[in-house]
């Protein structure tokens, strides 16, 4: 076997469908973001970052970063350990507490990521509990499919935010059957918002657990930053709310929040929880500082809805084609990924704008889209600057009988 070769081929695959995947070179400036340098071969430049998922900019946050430097220089930079061999710091402590007041739960319990949190969840408690059929989303995170395929049970996948069809599944198993729905509640790549309530409706009447994925609305909604379901008041009616630190909060981790026997269990059973390092104590001491601060301050989601909605209604005023949707983010739809990327290269090199094309199999193939994303700190001068670039790239290159005239760059 030629080893070389084979990994060859298949990058070669990924160049062929234009969906080879060039990571950006950043640093980030701090207190100036989203204004980065971008280092490239020939040298370095500016540009403004439209594509972060530090929603508010709390990764620079002055409280967040104090948090950081003070619990380096108190504990140091690694935990030392597991949870369960020393890797426990009071930050750990402290933050799953606080997370449980986040979401007003008896529990909660902290991962490396959400990634991680969703898998080795939902893949344990397939394992926990016999028998679990699972009912998920289609539009569902790779992190739950992930899970759910770890765990090995039975599942059922719905049509994305399809009640009806969700129903229809519901009945085709036994009302005594243990069952879990699975869903999020804003979805990342459209920003569609799901109605937690009326799933939660159904979980009653069919006697299913809920486990509701928050990662892109926590620190963003809700009057203390619970995400959607703490804004629309059912918080207490989903079972297992799964969050991250990385993008409202804008440090990094994840974590479910429950009750009490539930995160216990996860905590005694899952491998992805056990058998891995803690967070650093000063990612926990940040992120602990990020929740404080969101949990007392509107400033930034309000600012953050406000920006949101001009850029949204600036991008309409010129035709560029936004994916209608309630949440804060702006889906701008290429539909072809040789496209996607030259429209991308062309922002970054000739605008100093930076927009990672998005494509399969992080959305289906010919919805491929520039995934704007919005924040306080994007001036009126900077969005003002990308919708005039906008602009001038969809003149350059309309779509003419459903074929897009192509940039000069493919
Ligand atoms: N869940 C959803 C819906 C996500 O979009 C992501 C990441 O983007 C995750 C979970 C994983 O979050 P984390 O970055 O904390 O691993």
């Amino acid at each position: 076997m030629d080893y070389e070769n084979q990994f060859r081929r298949h990058l070669e695959s990924l160049h062929q469908e234009g969906r080879y995947r060039v990571f950006a070179d950043l640093k980030r400036r701090c207190g100036a973001y989203p204004v980065a340098d971008h280092f490239t071969e020939t040298g370095t430049r500016d540009v403004t970052v439209w594509c972060s998922n530090d929603y508010l900019g709390m990764s620079q946050h002055p409280a967040v970063r104090e948090a950081m430097h003070e619990a380096i220089d108190q504990v140091g930079a690694g935990s030392g350990g597991t949870r369960n061999i020393s890797g426990t710091t009071h930050y750990h402590v402290e933050l799953e507490r606080e997370l449980a007041d986040l979401h007003n739960k008896e529990a909660a319990l902290l991962f490396t990521s959400a990634y991680i949190a969703n898998d080795a969840t939902l893949s344990t408690l397939t394992r926990l509990i016999p028998g679990l059929q699972i009912f998920s989303d289609e539009k569902n995170h790779a992190s739950m499919i992930e899970g759910i395929r770890h765990g090995g049970g039975p599942k059922h996948i719905f049509r994305h935010n399809d009640l009806e069809h969700l129903e229809e599944l519901l009945q085709s198993v036994p009302l005594d059957a243990p069952k879990l729905i699975a869903f999020e509640s804003v979805y990342s790549m459209d920003g569609h918002i799901a109605p937690i309530g009326t799933v939660c409706d159904l979980a009653d009447k069919y006697n299913a657990l809920t486990y509701l994925d928050e990662v892109h609305a926590v620190g963003l909604y809700g009057p203390r930053g619970g995400g959607i379901a703490e804004l629309e008041g059912v918080m207490d009616r989903v079972d297992v709310i799964n969050g991250t630190l990385a993008k409202g909060f804008g440090v990094m981790g994840g974590y479910i929040a429950a009750s009490k026997a539930c995160c216990d269990a996860i905590r005694s059973y899952a491998p992805g929880f056990i058998f891995t390092t803690s967070l650093a104590p000063a990612v926990a001491a940040g992120a602990l500082a990020s929740i404080r601060h969101l949990k007392r301050s509107v400033i930034e989601r309000a600012r953050h809805r406000e920006r949101v909605q001009t850029l949204k209604s600036m991008l309409a005023d010129v035709g560029v084609p936004v994916m209608d949707n309630k949440s804060h983010i702006v889906p701008v739809m290429v539909g072809d990924p040789v496209h996607c990327k030259a429209v991308t290269d062309t922002l970054l090199t000739h605008y100093g704008i930076y927009v990672q094309p998005i494509n399969y199999p992080t959305v289906p193939r010919g919805t491929e889209r520039m995934r704007l994303t919005p924040s306080p700190v994007h001036s009126d001068a900077q969005m003002a600057y990308l919708v005039d670039s906008l602009r001038e790239l969809w003149a350059a290159c309309p779509v003419a009988n459903g074929q897009y005239v192509r940039l000069a760059a493919e």
